[in-house]
C-alpha cells in the first residue's frame, strides 16, 4: 500500500465534475487527489466517482485499465461513492445494459427522468447526512429502483431512490458537488474516518462562498 496514511479521497479524474468535488474536499480541509492510473489509488481512504457520462467513463476506465483496480482497493477498504454517472458504474445492475464495476447491491435506470431538458433543481433533508435541507441537482439523471439487502436508502423520493448506501459504499443520483453545501462530502469524509475540521471549523455552507461561486444558480440554503 505505500507509506501513505489512508488521510487522502481520490477523485476519478477521467471526466465529468473532477474540480467540483476537489473544490469540496478542499473545503473540508481534506487532501484531494485526482486518479487516472491504477497507482495513485494506493493508500486512499476513499475514491469519488464524478458525474458526467457514464459509457463514456466505463470506455475511458478501459484504457486507462483502472477498473480492476478500483475493485481491489475496495476489497482492500477503500470506501468509493459514486454520484449519478458513478453510481450507474457502481451499480450490480444496471436496467438494459451490462453493468460495469457492480460493487454495490442496487438496480439502476440511466436517463430515467427524460432528456438533459428534464434536469432539475429540488431540496430535501437527509437526517442521516445533515438536519438542514440540502439542494439537489438531478442532470439527466437515474433512479435507484431496487436495493438488495445490505443496503440502506438514505432517500426516497416518490417511486425512486435518489442515494443509498452499503457499509463500503455510497451512491447518489444527484450532484452535491454543483451547490454551495459541502455536508454530503463531510458525510462520505467520516465514512472514510476523516473529516479534519469538523462542522465547527467548516460550515457545511461557506457564506463567503456562495456569490461568486458557479455553484450561485442551485438554491442557496
Ligand atoms: N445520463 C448520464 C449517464 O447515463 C449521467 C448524467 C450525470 O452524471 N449527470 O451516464
Amino acid at each position: 500500500m505505500g507509506d501513505r496514511t489512508l488521510s487522502a479521497i481520490g477523485v476519478l479524474n477521467l471526466q465529468g465534475d473532477v474540480a467540483e468535488h476537489l473544490d469540496h474536499l478542499a473545503r473540508l480541509g481534506i487532501e484531494g487527489t485526482p486518479v487516472k492510473e491504477p497507482a495513485a489509488l494506493s493508500g486512499l481512504a476513499g475514491l469519488i466517482i464524478p458525474g458526467g457520462e457514464s459509457t463514456c467513463l466505463a470506455r475511458l476506465m478501459r484504457t486507462f485499465g483502472i477498473a480492476q483496480a478500483i475493485e481491489n482497493e475496495f476489497r482492500r477498504g477503500m470506501k468509493i461513492w459514486g454520484t449519478c454517472a458513478g453510481a450507474i458504474l457502481m451499480a450490480r445492475e444496471v436496467v438494459g445494459e451490462a453493468p460495469c464495476l457492480g460493487l454495490i447491491d442496487l438496480v439502476i435506470e440511466r436517463n430515467s427522468f427524460g432528456s438533459q431538458l428534464d434536469s432539475f433543481i429540488s431540496e430535501a433533508v437527509i437526517p442521516r447526512v445533515s438536519e438542514r435541507p440540502l439542494p439537489l441537482v438531478f442532470i439527466r439523471a437515474p433512479k435507484v429502483l431496487r436495493i438488495g439487502p445490505g443496503v440502506k436508502e438514505l432517500l426516497r423520493i416518490d417511486d425512486y431512490i435518489a442515494a443509498a448506501e452499503s457499509g463500503e459504499a455510497l451512491v447518489t443520483v444527484f450532484h452535491p458537488e454543483m451547490t454551495p453545501s459541502v455536508a454530503f462530502h463531510r458525510y462520505f469524509a467520516r465514512k472514510c474516518g476523516l473529516d479534519p475540521y469538523g462542522p465547527d471549523l467548516q460550515p457545511d455552507v461557506d457564506p463567503k462562498w456562495i456569490t461568486t461561486s458557479w455553484t450561485r444558480l442551485a438554491r442557496i440554503i
